[in-house]
């Protein structure tokens, strides 16, 4: 391995440490990043193979514990995040998953925002119950409702913000402040937000966790997720739930997502100024009965936005007439414009939350949560912004 460190005098900016943070050159000078793609490790010696497992020699050993690509991947999001420590997994749910069990006993309590992403609100509701450990949601905006909901045996706040899909932000630094009083954590999911948006951890949560299926890869090509946090939370409590339970992230999608990394910035600034564009122009159409974006200075919350994030983000959430039928005869009619669930990807994408990633719950549920048979949510693409604009504007016509 040869490598030219990068300057150590100075902070470097996310774009350029995205490019340039854990360049890691075989002997063959690659400019690229090499793909480790191997499943173990040799050892020139009998000898060797004991240092290394007995911590004398710090090198890898197996890739369900770690592999030098998903290494660079890490040491990126770790130096974009500005966290001390960080893991990979397979997906979000893993990293979700790993980052609520690995710090919870049958006995604690878990405090989480209701309007949670449905797989993560399956980990809080039903699946952390079945071991004993109980939880209980509440309005995440509802500061009084975090400190009501607090227990002597509560060891996690969770939440989520911006939210899925309706856009809601909540107040990181105070929830942080209420965990903290509590002797709990504070785990954020910072999906909507991005990396470069918002940063969690310096707003005082403990933990952040990402899918980084969404813009981190940002081209729709495969499933990976991140758990940030101080070193001692991972060494203490991740490091080694992951490596004995093994959702671990696969080399390949690593480097894939490593190189997705290199783009981040400029991504979600281009679909960001793309989405406050098409924001303004559904906010002014009569055809649209209600718009949220977190960019615009009409969103509910719009000082705390100014306070914890550094822009709107790439997703608007819209209501297009009053009931399903326009939805769907808008959804349609969109020629670019793709249909799908995911987010985040360079295609822009419209999801109906009510009949897909929120049909599982009930319309009364769903009504808690802002979410109306109307209710579109569009994932803002790459795509040329006036092509975009002209796609929407035409659909609109038809209903
Ligand atoms: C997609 C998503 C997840 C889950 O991530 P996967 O990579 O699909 O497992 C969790 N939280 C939020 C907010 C998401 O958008």
């Amino acid at each position: 391995m040869s490598r030219r460190p990068l300057p150590a005098d100075r902070a470097l900016s996310p774009a350029t440490l995205l490019i340039h943070e854990a360049e890691a050159r075989s002997g063959y000078g690659e400019m690229s990043e090499a793909m480790f793609l191997t499943s173990g490790f040799a050892y020139d010696t009998m000898e060797a193979a004991e240092a290394r497992f007995d911590g004398r020699d710090p090198g890898f050993i197996y890739s369900r514990f770690s592999n030098p690509t998903v290494a660079t991947f890490e040491k990126r999001m770790i130096a974009l995040e500005g966290a001390e420590a960080g893991r990979a997994t397979a997906s979000g749910m893993a990293a979700v998953t790993a980052a609520m069990l690995c710090q919870l006993n049958a006995g604690d309590h878990v405090v989480a925002a209701r309007a949670l992403f449905g797989s993560c609100r399956y980990v809080v509701e039903d699946l952390c119950p079945r071991f004993g450990i109980a939880s209980t949601l509440v309005d995440g905006a509802d500061l009084a409702q975090w400190r009501a909901a607090i227990r002597p045996e509560t060891k996690v706040l969770f939440l989520e913000s911006p939210t899925n899909p309706t856009l809601e932000v909540y107040d990181i630094a105070a929830v942080a402040a209420i965990a903290h009083d509590a002797g709990a954590r504070l785990v954020v999911d910072n999906v909507f937000a991005t990396p470069i948006l918002q940063k969690p951890l310096a707003l005082g949560a403990d933990v952040v966790v990402y899918s980084a299926t969404k813009h981190i890869d940002g081209q729709g090509r495969v499933l990976g997720g991140m758990v940030l946090g101080s070193e001692k939370f991972i060494m203490d409590h991740l490091h080694t739930f992951l490596r004995q339970t093994g959702p671990s992230l696969s080399p390949f999608n690593a480097w894939t997502l490593a190189k997705g990394l290199e783009t981040l910035s400029l991504r979600v600034e281009r679909a960001q100024a793309t989405a406050g564009r098409i924001a303004d122009v559904l906010a002014e159409h009569p055809k649209i009965t209600k718009l949220t974006y977190c960019g615009r200075a009409d969103h509910p919350q719009a000082e705390l936005i100014r306070k914890q994030m550094k822009g709107g983000g790439t997703l608007v959430t819209f209501r297009v007439g009053d009931d399903k039928a326009a939805a769907f005869r808008f959804g349609n009619a969109l020629e670019i414009i793709k249909i799908s669930n995911n987010l985040g990807d360079a295609k822009s994408i419209l999801t109906h939350p009510a009949t897909t990633t929120h049909q599982r719950l009930s319309p009364e549920a769903r009504a808690e949560m802002g979410v109306v048979d109307a209710t579109l949510r569009l994932s803002v693409g790459l795509e040329d912004p006036d092509d975009l604009i002209e796609d929407i504007l035409r659909a609109l016509e038809t209903v």
